[in-house]
């Protein structure tokens, strides 16, 4: 990322977002979903199951953090591709919820314009305004989101 690119704030008169459920996000490159300990637990619940149960089928470990897994062809392990949902939508991982107000999305205009590529509700729908968004942000689970 070319930082000269970037500047503070560039989202300052709000942005517009709403989700078109393509399902775009939750398959093609590889990524990390990371999940948090209030959210294993949900998870873990939501399927009946006991959290070490939850985590070995269905997570692994990068250092710290616990990520969800994915399908061979890349798609989140709990994407259903026949109907093109996610299979655990109630209690999804606070990243997905957050998308596209991450703090690495919102670091450059430049970022958030490449990921209009992939997502086409960027950019459509709903008004984000800079106070919202700023709520948003402060939400993210981590700060290299
Ligand atoms: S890629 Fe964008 S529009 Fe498609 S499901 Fe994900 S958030 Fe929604």
């Amino acid at each position: 990322m070319n930082s000269t690119l970037c500047n503070e704030h560039w989202w300052s008169e709000g942005l517009y977002f709403s989700c078109l459920g393509c399902g775009r996000c939750c398959r093609g490159e590889p990524g990390c979903v990371w999940i948090t300990e209030d959210e294993i637990k949900k998870i873990a619940e939501f399927f009946s199951l006991k959290e070490r149960e939850f985590l070995s089928k269905y997570t692994y470990r990068i250092d710290e953090r616990v990520t969800l897994r994915e399908k061979r062809n890349g798609e989140c392990v709990f994407y259903d591709s026949e109907s093109n949902r996610c299979t655990i939508y109630k209690v999804r991982p606070l990243q997905c919820r957050l998308f596209p107000f991450w703090p690495s999305l919102m670091a450059c205009k430049e970022n958030w314009e490449r990921e209009k590529l992939r997502c086409p509700g960027i950019g459509e729908g709903e008004y984000h305004s800079a106070q919202k968004i700023e709520k948003l942000l402060a939400h993210a689970p981590y700060e290299d989101l």
